[in-house]
């Protein structure tokens, strides 16, 4: 069936962030043509001034509540990081290489955080011994190792409760908590853990970490979120009998995807932002607390493409195939197989649209799998061998969510324009940054 609204989303987005000029879709004033000439396809292209442009109109809107930190596992080039980096952004890490990665690209180990479930004891090592800036403890073993390694260490590892909020956690309309989770500890257990860090002397209890759930389109579920997330650092916070120095209120902040969502309005985070302020500024347990927004998705999203190029179309019993040579190989999301419960088609768009009528296309890849879909049915112009179709909303959990072994084909390039030029930026690892 084809799908009008989302065909307007990406039409929206091409509109307001890439605009066709010459007939090619440019990126950052480069053609999308002539990046894949110069580089080959299919590859993965980020605007950093669309990076920047997200950041800053995110921390624009929380300004005085919050910092905005950059999650690394949303897109984990170490290029990517240094552009939040220069705009003042810490990160948060999930594994030893993410540490590693944000490191390489400037950011001060003591503004990164450290979340996730199961952490190696060589990923808690090289965090300790590195002067990481907090570890969010996720389980009591984790509490017993990260305090041992600190140990080894000689220092007092500065740490963070992460809480799975309990059933009174309302989140706008919905509710938000009261499910079980590998992720922190329970909020009934609050009182427990807090006393159990407290009395290792290798740990510092800093603060607390919230982090309700991913692709948040709504500003006042967000907004009350991180009431929520307040109202249990002044919990711990009393429990402790001294204020806290960090609460993290996680990430979560989504983007446009589909012909349902309606992109996160800004203008209403902001309007909810003064009556955070005034709580925390009346609240002493709170005040002197750094406040972090920690969101991946938010800021890199919408500043990438991937961009393939079609093998072949074809009619099979009515239905119009593109085949191209990307696939979920490279980006698993767009695929529809990284955990979505309804598969709908990611923005897709023709980089050269010669007009005529538009009809539904499924847009495959070269994988011997019915898996491997980038849209079951986008409205597409007249498309041809040699021709190029892009993804829209690819900066954040493509290339570094996928598969890429899988069928074993090349690693995509991925490609930063910046200042009119375009350069080639390495995965997490290498050091051409
Ligand atoms: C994945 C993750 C994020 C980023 O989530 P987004 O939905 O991309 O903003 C932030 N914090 C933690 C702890 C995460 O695991």
């Amino acid at each position: 069936m084809s799908d009008t609204a989302s065909d307007n989303l990406s039409d929206r987005l091409v509109a307001t962030h890439f605009p066709r000029t010459k007939d090619a879709i440019q990126v950052g004033g480069l053609a999308l043509s002539d990046l894949a000439e110069a580089h080959g396809t299919p590859f993965f292209v980020y605007d950093a001034d669309l990076l920047r442009r997200s950041y800053r109109d995110l921390a624009q809107a929380v300004s005085g509540f919050a910092v905005v930190d950059y999650s690394v596992k949303a897109n984990p080039a170490p290029a990517v990081i240094r552009v939040f980096r220069d705009e003042g952004a810490g990160a948060e890490i999930a594994s030893g290489a993410e540490f590693a990665a944000a490191w390489a690209a400037g950011i001060d180990p003591r503004n990164i955080l450290f979340a996730g479930p199961g952490k190696s004891d060589l990923d808690i090592e090289a965090t300790v011994a590195g002067g990481i800036g907090e570890i969010h403890l996720e389980n009591i073993e984790e509490m017993r190792r990260v305090a041992e390694a600190a140990g080894r260490h000689g220092v007092v590892q500065r740490v963070a409760i992460r809480i799975n909020p309990g059933p009174d956690a309302q989140g706008g309309a919905m509710r938000m908590g009261g499910k079980p989770s590998p992720f922190g500890f329970d909020e009934e257990e609050l009182d427990a853990i807090v006393d159990a860090v407290e009395a290792e002397p290798r740990l510092h209890l800093a603060g607390i970490h919230l982090f309700a759930g991913t692709q948040g389109l709504v500003a006042a579920t967000l907004l009350s979120q991180w009431a929520y997330g307040l109202s249990l650092a002044a919990r711990v916070a009393d429990r402790i009998a001294r204020a806290l120095e960090t609460i993290d209120l996680g990430g979560g902040l989504g983007i446009p995807y589909f012909s349902s969502d309606t992109a996160l309005d800004l203008a209403a985070i902001r309007d909810g932002i003064p009556a955070l302020i005034a709580r925390v500024a009346s609240d002493p347990r709170l005040s002197g607390a750094r406040i972090v927004l920690e969101p991946g998705r938010y800021l890199a999203g919408p500043s990438g493409l991937y961009v393939a190029r079609v093998r072949a179309v074809k009619l099979s019993r009515g239905s119009r195939f593109v085949i191209t040579d990307g696939g979920m190989h490279h980006h698993l999301a767009a695929s529809g197989n990284l955990g979505q419960v309804v598969r709908r088609d990611y923005p897709v768009t023709a980089v050269v649209d010669r007009g005529g009528p538009r009809s539904p296309c499924a847009v495959v890849g070269p994988l011997c799998t019915p898996l491997d879909m980038l849209a079951r049915a986008t409205p597409l112009p007249d498309l041809a061998a040699g021709d190029l179709v892009a993804v829209l909303q690819s900066g954040a959990y493509g290339l570094t969510a996928s598969p890429t072994g899988f069928l074993s084909h090349p690693r995509p390039a991925e490609i930063l324009v910046d200042g009119g030029s375009a350069r080639a930026i390495g995965p997490a690892g290498r050091v051409d940054i």
